[in-house]
């Protein structure tokens, strides 16, 4: 990067990350993105399918990562994290670990290490519902398409016995963790955010009882490339899911656990509804809701779903979830608000609509930025360093794109007046 140019760092390469990185490096700045996984794409990569058009999520995915590979202003490091910041606006020095993947370039992704493979670790794709080879794709359309090795074998025979198996010589065992540190302008900060941690919430019943699972883990239950390769299959027997009832603000607009509504858990229960309707003729949906928000643009999705006779909307909010020891299924209860009765429904699978909160609601990197009371980044004073996509509140695909359109500009101002 020559002296001359804008240089900007992206943290984060979830959908926001990759889009102010695009935007920026498409009108002439050089960008490096910086991503903690060791592939891009963030949680959206995890999705199933994306509302309000039902779509695979690598549709949106698969035509960023071709503008990135076709554009020589943009790199990116995987597996690697920000140490420190330092500097000022137009000048900021920035000190990055770099993980080591045990695998480089030449890995075709044939699969051969695996092959030979015989440590499991759980998958952090899938949430930890199954386990992969220590020698793993993180997943199918995984960019880059590059296996890895978990650092769990390093050091081990296993570990020995992948690179034999390797006919291109593309397991590297010596790599070990390095720092480097390189000059930017500008700093775009797209961190996202993690789901709400559904074992706070006791009595939903959460971690107690298999067949409680949270909304993201659902998305991966529903996804060809999850689990169950796209079967509703119950966690506790592997019997076919014929009912679901789908617990909305789980945690949330509560104030003994997120006080805010996440403005995206409506649609995706309504959107998760439609894959078992889907997948299972004769099964049943009940959406449980304090009230449906599905705003603007996305009313026309609600109507559609409403459509379903199979798909119930209780206003409820559900008190207890305990095992049905009879069925080996779930009895939800509650109180139905509308009707005046009580709720005591007896399902297969309960999917918690967990709210999302921030990445730096945990660790709050050392750098001048503001947090509302969740941590959500709310700016960063007269820094240099702009927040981009869920980070900053919680936001579906469409508002993080714009969001992140918004920072990757202010970071060219910003990295241009230096
Ligand atoms: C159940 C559920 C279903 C959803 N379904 C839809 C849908 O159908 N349609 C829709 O429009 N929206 C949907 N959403 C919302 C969607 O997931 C978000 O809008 C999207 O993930 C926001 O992207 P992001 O890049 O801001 O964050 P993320 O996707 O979280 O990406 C952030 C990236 O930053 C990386 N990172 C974190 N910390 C660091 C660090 N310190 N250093 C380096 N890298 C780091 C992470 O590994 C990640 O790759 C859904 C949300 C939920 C909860």
């Amino acid at each position: 990067m020559g002296d001359e140019d804008q240089n900007i760092l992206v943290v984060g390469g979830g959908i926001s990350g990759i889009t102010a990185a695009i935007e920026a490096a498409e009108t002439g700045a050089n960008v490096v993105i910086v991503e903690r996984n060791p592939y891009l794409g963030g949680r959206v990569a995890q999705l199933n399918q994306y509302f309000p058009k039902l779509c695979p999520p690598t549709c949106g995915l698969e035509i960023n990562f071709r503008r990135i590979k076709n554009n020589p202003k943009i790199s990116f490091l995987t597996q690697a994290e920000v140490l420190s910041i330092s500097g000022q606006p137009g000048a900021y020095s920035v000190t990055l670990q770099l993980n080591p993947r045990y695998v480089n370039d030449n890995c075709t992704a044939c699969g051969k290490c695996a092959e030979v493979c015989e440590t499991t670790v759980p998958s952090q794709v899938n949430y930890g519902m199954d386990s992969v080879k220590a020698a793993y794709l993180p997943h199918q359309m995984a960019y880059p398409f590059k296996y890895v090795l978990a650092p769990e074998i390093i050091g081990t025979d296993e570990a020995t016995k992948c690179a034999e198996a390797c006919p291109y010589n593309a397991i590297d065992l010596s790599m070990k963790p390095e720092t480097l540190t390189l000059e930017f302008g500008a700093v775009v900060w797209a961190t996202g955010w993690d789901p709400y941690e559904a074992e706070k919430i006791d009595y939903l019943g959460f971690g107690q009882f298999p067949n409680v699972m949270t909304n993201v883990m659902f998305e991966r239950l529903a996804a060809f490339n999850g689990p169950t390769s796209g079967k509703m299959l119950r966690p506790s027997d592997g019997k076919e899911v014929k009912s679901v009832a789908f617990v909305q603000c789980a945690g949330s607009r509560d104030e003994n656990h997120l006080a805010y509504c996440s403005g995206v858990c409506c649609l995706a229960s309504l959107k998760q509804s439609t894959y078992i309707r889907e997948r299972v003729p004769d099964s049943k949906a009940f959406i449980y809701y304090i009230d449906v928000r599905a705003m603007g643009k996305y009313e026309d999705f609600y109507t559609r779903v409403q459509q379903d006779e199979n798909i119930s909307f209780i206003k409820s909010k559900i008190a207890r979830i305990s095992e049905d020891k009879e069925s080996g299924g779930l009895l939800v209860e509650g109180e139905d608000v509308i009707g005046g009765s009580r709720v005591s429904q007896v399902v297969d699978l309960v999917v918690l609509a967990v709210g999302m909160t921030p990445g730096t609601a945990k660790v709050k990197p050392d750098l001048e930025m503001n947090y509302d009371d969740f941590g959500f980044v709310t700016g960063s004073g007269a820094s240099g360093i702009i927040p981009a996509g869920c980070v900053k509140a919680p936001m579906e695909v469409a508002a993080s794109l714009q969001d992140a359109t918004a920072a990757a500009l202010k970071a060219i101002q910003v990295a241009v007046r230096r």
